[in-house]
């Protein structure tokens, strides 16, 4: 349900928010999502009264009755966007209206309340206008976003959804996702575990699908690899994600990456390269792609790169690939020329040194 209203933000400046030496310590390195600004967004949504209360206030921890609907049954969503600095000095996102739609395709598959999507963006735009120091000046660094909606309701019963829930966004500075810059990755093709399945959440953006899936990220780790790949549910043949990033398969000046089946997170990195690869000159196919085909495609040196990406880690070459009873590499194992080319068209446009013939940049300061 929509409610269409316009909300007001009530705006509380924290009383102890860091001083200029403490950010800038903080922020000399600030790793991934560790450290966040001093303040936060929260609006409250209840059934039949909609959404209310929506505020900035000094970031803190939320006290809430271990009976809370969210610790029992997951309902609960997240976005991941980021702020970024120009070279011009003005500080922007990246496509956040896509996100904002997202989170409520996410919202209606978890039975949650849509949040208009002006709502959505102007929240974003509020805590990172309070917040602009804290986006960093430091090249490939960001403001990383995140926006999340949780179930509040207090009580055990399961058959109805939460009738009440609190949409956050908190905002963390960011250096790079994976730690020492572009550097191919080893995945393990994961058959014993599954992500999502047909009429599941994997299209939708939910801390569940996360809970669900470390004990396979830790697998690949124990494999030797750094990242797990999720395989179709039915059988294990056709490649879907990276953890927590949609893949492209590079054959010569194709691009190629697994159709949305509803079983993908539909990444906004993904649908934005598909999108930029006719200005690279590169064709695009959105198919079913097997890891016999990644295989033999690698063997016979059709399938030149392949690469991951999301918001957080941009775009990531992916170097071998190991399974239950396989193991190869991808071209020399070293990043290709179309990965970084794309990667580098991607953050240009993000940090202004690129042009946005898209549209795709949402200035804030
Ligand atoms: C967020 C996410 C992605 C990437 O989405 P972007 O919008 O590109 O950041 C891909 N796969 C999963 C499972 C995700 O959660």
């Amino acid at each position: 349900m929509t409610i269409a209203q316009k909300l007001s933000f009530d705006v509380q400046l924290s009383d102890h928010a860091r001083t200029a030496a403490e950010r800038e310590q903080v922020m000399a390195n600030p790793g991934f999502g560790q450290v966040f600004t001093d303040h936060m967004i929260t609006i409250d949504y209840t059934d039949g009264e909609g959404w209310h209360d929506a505020r900035l206030r000094p970031y803190g921890p939320l006290s809430l009755d271990p009976a809370t609907s969210v610790f029992h049954y997951g309902q609960e969503l997240f976005e991941g966007l980021k702020a970024y600095r120009q070279g011009n000095g003005s500080i922007v996102a990246f496509r956040p209206y896509a996100n904002a739609a997202r989170f409520n395709r996410s919202a209606v598959r978890m039975a949650m309340p849509e949040l208009p999507e002006e709502t959505f963006v102007e929240s974003l735009d509020l805590l990172v206008r309070t917040e602009q120091d804290w986006v960093p000046t430091t090249e490939g660094h960001s403001l990383y976003l995140r926006p999340f909606i949780i179930a509040t309701q207090i009580g055990l019963g399961v058959n109805y959804p939460s009738r009440t829930y609190t949409y956050l966004v908190i905002a963390s500075p960011a250096a790079s996702y994976f730690a020492g810059g572009v550097k191919p990755v080893s995945v393990w093709l994961s058959t014993e575990y599954t992500r999502a399945a047909p009429g599941g959440t994997g299209a939708a953006k939910c801390g569940g699908n996360y809970a669900a899936a470390f004990v396979a990220q830790r697998e690949a780790v124990e494999q030797g690899c750094d990242q797990v790949v999720w395989l179709d549910a039915h059988e294990h043949r056709y490649v879907e994600e990276m953890g927590g990033m949609n893949l492209f398969f590079v054959f010569g000046d194709k691009l190629v990456t697994p159709a949305l089946t509803g079983t993908l997170l539909p990444g906004i990195t993904r649908d934005s390269i598909l999108a930029l690869a006719a200005d690279l000159g590169l064709e695009t196919e959105e198919r079913l792609i097997s890891t016999d085909e990644w295989q033999a495609g690698c063997e016979s040196g059709e399938l030149t790169e392949v690469f991951a990406c999301g918001t957080a880690a941009v775009v990531t070459p992916v170097g071998s690939v190991k399974g239950a009873d396989r193991a190869w590499t991808v071209g020399d194992g070293t990043p290709g020329p179309v990965t970084m080319r794309v990667r580098e068209e991607l953050v240009g446009i993000q940090y202004g040194a690129r042009p946005d013939t898209h549209n795709w940049i949402h200035k804030i300061v």
